[in-house]
C-alpha cells in the first residue's frame, strides 16, 4: 500500500515554503484554474500551521494523487494543487443512514459500518477480476465487490473498520453492494454517516472516491491560505459564507443546508463578477464623450408618423416613447429593443433614425445578414420616397468604385442613413455627423462585439439593439446587462394565426397536394431542412435533396430554388432576389432564412427533421409565413423515429404563437443550460452559476454590483483591489474594459 504521495519534492515548492506560505488571489484559482501559474505571495500570511504544499504546489504532490494518478487529474485542467479547491462538485448524493442489517431491503441506498472478516481477489476471465470484502456487521455479514480494481484490496486490511455505501442487493442468501463508496474508519470520531456526498466531474480511470479524497486533503491544507476577494460589506450584503468556510462547506458538508450555502458563495461570486463588469461597462459608456441631444416634439413626430403607413401599436408607442426620451439627453442612449418575430422593431428603428436626420445628423443600421441589409433598404427607401432623406446601402459585395462613392457621401454628408452589414465597421467609413447608431438582431452579434463606428464628431452617438429572440428576463439581464430593455409584445392588428402542424411522415403526400393548392393561387413557399447535404448514416436528408427532388416530382410544374450558406454570397442574394420579385414560387433552404426575410406572398412554410431545431428557432421560421394579409400555414416533419418528448415539444407550436411563452416551454422540457448559454454570446461560459436556476441570486448580484459602481466607479480602494483584478481578468477583453485597469 504506497499510494501515499511523496513529500514534495519540487525545488519550487521547497522555495516558496521557505519564504513562507504563498497565496493565490481567488480570482486566479476560482475563475481561471488554468492561470494558477501567476501566483501572487502576500506579505503576511497569518500561517498557524505551516501547510504540507502551497496552492500552487503541483498536483501529484497533494495527498491522494501521486505522480500516477497526476496525470488524470490534469486532464481535468486540476494541474495545481489549488486547483482542487476550486472544483467544485456537481451535484451531492444526500446523507444516508447507517442501516442495521435487519432492516436492509434490496435495492435501496444505505451505509453499512462493519469489520472486514475476509478479502478474496480473483480473476474472472481474460484481464477481468473481481475484488471482493466480506463486512462483519452487527446481526450478519455484506459482500462488497468491485471489478477490475484489484488495488481496492490494498488499501482495506484485515480487521479494518469500514463504512461502505452504496445500494444494496440481496445475492443468493448473500447482502452484497457493487462498486461501494467506503470510508476506512480510524476512530470512533469519523462515524458520521449523515453527511452529504460530493459528486466530482470525472474522467475515466479516476474515480469519485480519489477526487474525494485530494480534495478533501487540499481543502484542509490550503483553504485558509486563499485570498478573499469579496468585500466584507459585500459579503454580508449578499449573506454569503467568507472564502475558507465556502470552500470546506461545499466540499466537505455536514449537512445539505451547508453544501448549498457553500455553493450558493460561489455562485454570488461568478455572477456578482460579471454584473460588476457589466455595470462597469455601462458607467464607462455613460462617462466617456456626451451624445448629441435629439431631442422630440410635436411637430417632428407628426414628421415622422407620417411616413408609416399604418396605426402604430400602443406598445410601439411606449418604445418609441422611451427612445425619444433617451435620444433626447446628452448622455448616449443604450437600449435594446426586444420584441418577438413580427411585432414591428423596424419602425421604432425608423424613428431613431429619422429623428436624428431631423436635428441634421446621420445614422446607420446593422443587420446580420446581406440579404436582411438590403431588404431593410427597400423598406425604408419606400417609406422614404419623395423625401429629401438619402440612403444608401454599404455591404461587402458592393464594387470598389461603387463602395468608393458610398463611403465618399457618407463622410460628405449628403448620404443621412447608411443601411448595411457589419462592413459598417470598416476603419474607412467616416461620418461626418453620426447621431445613433441601430443593430438589427443584436444576438447574432455577441455581446462583445459592440458596433463602434467614426461619428465624425466630438460626440458618440445613441445606441439601439433589436432583437426577436424571446430572451427570459434573468437572460437578458446578463447579455445585455448594461442595456436598458423596452418589449413590444403586441402584434399590430389584422395579424391571422398561422396555422401549425406537427405530421407524421405517411402524411407528406397530401401535404405536398395541399402546398400546390396555394401555389396554383398564388401564394410561395417555404421548405426548410437543417442541414445542405444528406448524412447517410442518419438517414437524413439535406436541402440539396430536398431541392432536387421536389423540383423532379412534388412540384415539378413550379419554379423551385435553392439557399443555403454555403453558397456564393451573389448567388444567395440572386436566389432571394428572384424569390421576392415572384420568379421562384418554392425556396428550399436551410436555416439561413431564419432571421428578419420578410416575403409577405409567401403563405406555407414546411420543416423537415424539424425535431434537430430548438423551438425558439422554429418559431423563428414560422415568422416568416403569415406576414401579409394571407394566412399562414406551418407544418413541421420530425424525424421518422424521435423519443416522445420530442415531439411533445413541436406540439407546442400548435398550442401557442407566443415566442416567450415557446421558449419558457422549451426550457422546461429541455432543461437549464440549453435555452441560451452566455457562451454562443462571445462570454466565457459560467462556470457554477445557471442563469436560469440562479436568477434569484443573480438579480440580487445585479443590484449590490449597481449599487458599488455608482458609489465607487473605479472599484478603488483595497477592499476592492482584489475584486477589480479578477473581473478585469475576466471579463476585461471580452467587454472592452480596458480603461477601467
Ligand atoms: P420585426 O419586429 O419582426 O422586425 P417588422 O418590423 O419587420 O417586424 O414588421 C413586420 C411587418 O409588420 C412589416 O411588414 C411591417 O410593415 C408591419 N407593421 C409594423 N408595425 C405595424 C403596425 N403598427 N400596423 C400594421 N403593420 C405593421
Ligand atoms: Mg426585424
Amino acid at each position: 500500500m504506497d499510494r501515499v504521495p511523496p513529500k514534495p519534492k519540487h525545488p519550487e515548492s521547497n522555495l516558496q515554503s521557505e519564504e513562507g506560505a504563498d497565496s493565490m488571489s481567488t480570482m486566479e484559482n476560482q475563475m481561471e484554474p488554468s492561470s494558477v501559474d501567476s501566483i501572487e505571495s502576500s506579505q503576511t500570511q497569518p500561517a498557524a500551521r505551516q501547510p504540507k504544499y502551497q496552492l500552487g504546489t503541483p498536483v501529484q504532490f497533494v495527498q491522494g494523487v501521486g505522480s500516477q494518478r497526476a496525470p488524470l487529474f490534469e486532464k481535468l485542467g486540476l494541474t495545481r494543487a489549488g486547483d482542487l479547491l476550486f472544483y467544485f462538485p456537481r451535484d451531492y448524493q444526500p446523507p444516508v443512514e447507517i442501516v442495521a442489517f435487519s432492516k436492509l431491503k434490496t435495492d435501496t441506498r444505505v451505509s453499512v459500518v462493519g469489520t472486514v472478516v475476509d478479502r478474496e481477489f480473483r480473476g474472472i476471465s481474460e484481464g477481468r477480476s473481481m475484488a471482493g470484502v466480506l463486512l462483519q456487521v452487527e446481526g450478519g455479514s455484506v459482500r462488497l465487490k468491485w471489478f477490475n480494481q484489484p488495488y481496492r484490496l490494498e488499501n482495506i486490511s484485515h480487521g479494518a473498520r469500514i463504512q461502505a455505501t452504496g445500494v444494496i442487493k440481496m445475492a443468493g442468501f448473500v447482502w452484497e453492494m457493487i462498486h461501494p463508496e467506503y470510508k476506512i474508519l480510524e476512530d470512533e470520531e469519523d462515524l458520521s454517516p449523515n453527511k452529504p456526498a460530493p459528486q466530482y466531474s470525472l474522467t475515466e480511470g479516476l474515480l469519485n472516491n480519489h477526487v474525494k479524497r485530494a480534495v478533501h486533503n487540499a481543502v484542509h491544507e490550503l483553504a485558509d491560505s486563499v485570498d478573499e476577494v469579496l468585500p466584507a460589506a459585500t459579503r454580508e450584503a449578499a449573506g454569503v459564507l467568507g472564502i475558507a468556510t465556502a470552500l470546506r462547506q461545499i466540499h466537505i458538508p455536514t449537512t445539505m443546508d451547508e453544501a448549498m450555502a457553500g455553493r450558493k458563495r460561489f455562485i454570488f461570486q461568478e455572477l456578482f463578477v460579471l454584473q460588476l463588469a457589466l455595470a462597469l461597462r455601462k458607467r464607462q459608456k455613460q462617462s466617456g464623450l456626451p451624445a448629441p441631444v435629439l431631442e422630440d416634439n410635436a411637430k417632428i413626430h407628426n414628421r415622422i408618423l407620417s411616413r408609416f403607413p399604418f396605426e402604430l401599436t400602443s406598445d410601439q408607442r411606449q418604445a418609441i416613447h422611451e427612445v425619444a426620451n433617451d435620444m433626447g439627453k446628452n448622455v448616449p442612449m443604450n437600449r435594446l429593443i426586444q420584441g418577438d418575430v413580427g411585432s414591428g422593431k423596424t419602425v421604432v428603428a425608423m424613428y431613431a433614425m429619422l429623428l436624428a436626420v431631423a436635428h441634421g445628423y446621420q445614422a446607420a443600421l446593422m443587420a446580420p445578414t446581406e440579404v436582411l441589409a438590403r431588404q431593410h433598404a427597400r423598406v425604408l427607401g419606400a417609406n422614404l420616397k419623395a423625401s429629401r432623406v438619402n440612403v444608401e446601402l454599404l455591404t461587402g459585395s458592393l464594387s470598389g468604385s461603387e463602395r468608393k462613392s458610398v463611403l465618399d457621401s457618407v463622410a460628405m454628408g449628403t448620404t443621412d442613413l447608411v443601411i448595411g452589414t457589419q462592413a459598417l465597421l470598416s476603419d474607412q467609413l467616416e461620418f461626418r455627423k453620426l447621431g445613433v447608431v441601430i443593430v438589427d438582431e443584436q444576438h447574432r452579434f455577441g455581446v462583445g462585439q459592440r458596433a463602434s463606428l467614426r461619428s465624425g464628431t466630438e460626440t458618440q452617438p445613441h445606441y439601439l439593439v433589436l432583437t426577436a429572440t424571446p430572451i427570459p428576463r434573468t437572460i437578458a439581464m446578463t447579455l445585455f446587462g448594461d442595456l436598458d430593455v423596452s418589449v413590444l409584445r403586441e402584434k399590430p392588428p389584422g395579424r391571422t394565426v398561422t396555422k401549425s402542424y406537427v405530421a407524421r411522415h405517411d402524411e407528406m403526400a397530401s401535404w405536398w397536394e395541399f402546398v400546390r393548392k396555394q401555389l396554383k393561387q398564388g401564394r410561395q413557399a417555404y421548405v426548410v431542412a437543417p442541414r445542405v447535404e444528406d448524412n447517410e448514416q442518419e438517414e437524413s436528408r439535406g436541402a440539396e435533396y430536398w431541392h432536387d427532388r421536389l423540383q423532379r416530382e412534388e412540384f415539378a410544374n413550379f419554379r423551385v430554388g435553392l439557399l443555403h450558406g454555403r453558397m456564393a454570397s451573389s448567388d444567395k442574394d440572386e436566389t432571394l432576389r428572384k424569390f421576392n420579385a415572384h420568379e421562384l414560387d418554392v425556396l428550399v433552404s436551410t436555416t439561413v432564412i431564419e432571421v428578419g426575410i420578410d416575403v409577405p406572398n409567401a403563405a406555407v412554410m414546411t420543416v423537415m427533421e424539424a425535431d434537430r431545431l430548438g423551438l425558439a428557432q422554429l418559431h423563428q421560421l414560422r415568422g416568416r409565413v403569415g406576414r401579409g394579409q394571407h394566412p399562414g400555414y406551418f407544418c413541421v416533419f420530425p424525424r421518422k423515429e424521435i423519443p416522445g418528448v420530442e415531439n411533445e415539444r413541436l406540439q407546442a407550436l400548435t398550442q401557442t404563437q407566443d415566442g416567450f411563452e415557446l421558449s419558457e416551454i422549451d426550457f422546461k422540457i429541455r432543461g437549464p443550460g440549453n435555452l441560451m448559454g452566455t457562451k454562443q454570446h462571445g462570454l466565457p461560459p459560467m462556470r457554477i452559476a445557471d442563469l436560469s436556476r440562479d436568477a434569484k441570486i443573480l438579480e440580487h448580484a445585479r443590484k449590490v454590483a449597481l449599487q458599488i459602481v455608482a458609489e465607487n466607479p473605479e472599484l478603488e480602494g483595497e477592499d476592492f483591489r482584489r475584486l477589480k483584478k479578477q473581473v478585469l481578468a475576466r471579463y476585461g477583453a471580452n467587454l472592452e474594459l480596458g480603461d477601467v485597469g
